[in-house]
């Protein structure tokens, strides 16, 4: 895994299959812990309420 916090795309959706929490249950962007789930195309996606990165998980 070679990616830094830098490198997080705000508009693009993640897979947490291929980029895991680096600490479980924390947004790998800002480290806040309060998300927002919503279902899309089937899947769970998270988004985190401070700073709007979407995650699959
Ligand atoms: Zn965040």
């Amino acid at each position: 895994m070679n990616y830094s916090n830098e490198n997080i795309d705000l508009a693009a959706i993640y897979n947490y299959t291929e980029y895991p929490d680096k600490q479980a249950g924390r947004c790998d962007n800002c480290d806040h812990s309060h998300f927002q789930s919503k279902v899309k195309d089937g899947k769970f996606l998270r988004e985190c309420r401070n700073c709007g990165m979407k995650e699959f998980i």
